[in-house]
């Protein structure tokens, strides 16, 4: 098995060789560098974690926390991947073993792997955090993993604390609550109630294998709308097409026929914001949110993006459910990573927009590879919608 070669392979590696072993880092010799890298692609792998079953995750853990046991915290670093594989494929594979997990170096950006500590645990970080004592201070924990590693745990204590937003004696110089929140998908909304940023149904999109525009399937990328961005002039590119009265799509609670989520091509791509406004019988209108001045006529000489024979309709359709929403969550790949619902994959930082009329966090809905529906490109689409507004908006986000 491919991981426990790899366990292997990094036993081997000799410690004054990998000084710091950081898998980006390229301060590393280029042949350590390129067998970290290949094996990063192996270890990293959604499939391989998405085909075991709970008790071989649960050898793999014991496995890997042993082995990071034994290194101090020099492959802490690898672990985190490792571990946040298992966290969003089979996360019952690290019950038992948060208190060890703790004591790990992994980072602010891998607080997802304790989503589901129990109380305990979170009790455990929270006297942590309240306590500046100095016998407390020399204690190895890493405080933003701490903070990040409550946020992610989320449950009602964890919202009150965060509600009363008095900060912690420990890390009053960290990342605000509310980054922290945004972080693992959530925000309290002025009443002090926790509100999701995302849906927990997650379906991957799919090739359409028989390129049959018409095929029938809830959610289809892809189709020009008659309607122009009135920012440049562009017909608005559908990204997703749903068929809201598909039994799939009950968890939306949209009573309707139709959900057009709609792009600029140019302006979209450029990071601007074009907000659509939406129904639910499938409409599709730019909206005077996105700017104030909005054109009259198209420009001219804008049909390169549109001849693109990669554009035709239908090119991705939904596929199955996914175990857990968050199983592209920070997945170093290309592939696989379109979805509908679940957690968002962000590149770069979690960038949620605000709704243009009521001013509320948008909802994440689903994901595009653009390299799904564009050949040798890469980076993501995102979309998002305010239910109770009918506006829609998508963001793109590149390494
Ligand atoms: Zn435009
Ligand atoms: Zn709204």
């Amino acid at each position: 098995m491919l991981i426990f070669e790899a366990v292997e392979a990094l036993k081997e590696i000799k410690k004054e060789v990998v000084t710091e072993i950081s898998i980006f880092s390229s301060r590393q010799p280029p042949k350590v560098r390129f067998m970290l890298q290949s094996m990063l692609v192996h270890i990293a792998d959604v499939e391989t974690y998405r085909e075991m079953s709970l008790a071989t995750g649960k050898v793999l853990v014991e496995k890997w926390l042993w082995f990071l046991e034994q290194e101090g915290h020099l492959f802490d670093e690898l672990g985190a991947i490792v571990l946040n594989r298992v966290s969003c494929t089979i996360p019952q594979a690290l019950e038992g073993q948060y208190m060890r997990l703790l004591r790990r170096s992994f980072g602010a950006a891998y607080g997802n792997i304790f989503r589901l500590a129990d109380a305990e645990v979170r009790d455990h970080i929270l006297a942590f955090l309240e306590d500046n004592s100095p016998v407390h201070n020399q204690h190895e924990y890493e405080e933003q993993q701490m903070l990040a590693a409550l946020a992610w745990i989320g449950d009602q204590v964890v919202q009150a604390r965060f509600a009363m937003g008095k900060p912690f004696k420990k890390g009053s110089h960290n990342l605000s609550f509310q980054s922290l929140m945004q972080n693992a998908g959530w925000e309290l909304t002025a009443q002090g109630q926790r509100r999701d940023l995302y849906y927990h149904s997650c379906f991957s999109l799919i090739l359409n294998e028989q390129g049959n525009e018409e095929v029938s399937s809830p959610v289809k990328t892809g189709r020009l709308c008659e309607e122009r961005c009135r920012g440049c002039g562009r017909h608005l590119f559908a990204l997703f097409d749903c068929d809201l009265r598909a039994p799939v799509l009950s968890f939306f609670s949209i009573h309707g026929s139709h959900l057009r989520m709609a792009m600029c091509p140019t302006c979209t791509m450029m990071g601007e914001l074009v907000y659509i406004d939406v129904d639910w019988d499938g409409s599709v209108y730019w909206s005077v949110d996105t700017g104030e001045d909005p054109i009259e006529e198209p420009l001219e000489d804008l049909n390169d993006w549109e001849d693109m024979p990669a554009l035709r309709p239908a090119v991705l359709v939904l596929g199955t459910s996914r175990p857990t929403p968050y199983e592209t969550y920070r997945a170093h790949t290309q592939e696989g990573l379109s979805q509908f619902g679940g957690f968002p994959s962000w590149i770069q930082t979690p960038e949620y927009p605000l709704c243009p009329k009521c001013q509320q966090t948008m909802k994440f809905v689903g994901q595009c590879a653009l390299v799904d529906i564009l050949p040798q490109t890469e980076g993501i689409l995102y979309a998002f919608l305010c239910v109770e507004c009918k506006k829609a908006v998508i963001t793109f986000q590149q390494s």
